[in-house]
């Protein structure tokens, strides 16, 4: 992958925030205390991202809409795209939500793809998100995971290049590529790479692991400094 002049960076944020709307607050009666937990939303990853954008000079599109209404990084379709919450929600009350709050945000980022794509330009999209370090019981055993599909090269290349920067700036995180989640299952970047060939759309998710978030100060601080300086330069090292 050798990055050129004419590369367009986008960052994103699906999940970023855990706001309940209050017109369908009703629906979570009963769920009150899910937003604030993890499933809510990314605890860090809107930090991350926005910041990310900073440094990148690069466009930032963010939900902080929670996750549970609708989830911005699931297909229509899927079986999740709906919380417990709003899945048993009318049809309408359904449709007027993905109208409302998925449809607008994904529809945005797309544009913004064909645009730079229309321009002649190659996308790099980096999608920010954060994981929960305990699952079910289980402890993940990753600071950082880098979602790719192992059939586009461009993407295999940009997490090779990522690992090997973090690997020099924090040689204490561990870093896994395809961790905890395979990047090529569904999602966003996996849609977007339905939509735009592998030499135009390069598209991984960043998972951050909760841990560093949830101590705060200045080890999140420094933390994220070691993230968006290695993505830097493995985004715009040239060969
Ligand atoms: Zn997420």
């Amino acid at each position: 992958m050798i990055m050129a002049k004419t590369d367009h960076f986008l960052i994103t944020c699906e999940h970023g925030g855990n706001r309940i709307p209050s017109r369908y607050r009703h629906l979570f009666a009963g769920f009150e205390a899910l937003p604030q937990t993890h499933r809510g939303y990314d605890a860090g990853a809107l930090a991350l991202a926005r910041e990310l954008a900073i440094a990148l000079a690069a466009p930032l599109f963010v939900s902080t809409t929670s996750r549970l209404l609708v989830d911005l990084n699931r297909s229509i379709g899927h079986p999740r795209l709906y919380s417990e919450a709003t899945q048993d929600a009318p049809a309408t009350v359904r449709s007027e939500i993905l109208e409302s709050y998925y449809l607008p945000y994904r529809n945005k980022v797309e544009a913004d793809i064909a645009e730079a794509v229309a321009r002649g330009s190659r996308v790099i999209h980096v999608a920010s998100h954060s994981f929960t370090p305990v699952l079910d019981g289980a402890v993940r055993n990753a600071d950082i995971g880098l979602l790719y599909d192992p059939a586009r090269p461009g993407e295999i290349e940009l997490c090779r290049r990522l690992q090997a920067q973090l690997r020099a700036l924090a040689p204490n995180l561990k870093v896994r590529r395809n961790y905890p989640y395979a990047g090529k299952s569904d999602g966003f970047t996996a849609y977007l790479r339905r939509r735009f060939p592998a030499e135009v759309y390069i598209g991984i998710e960043l998972e951050i692991n909760q841990k560093h978030v949830l101590n705060g100060g200045r080890h999140w601080r420094a933390f994220r400094g070691w993230v968006i300086e290695a993505l830097c330069q493995a985004m715009t090292e040239r060969k």
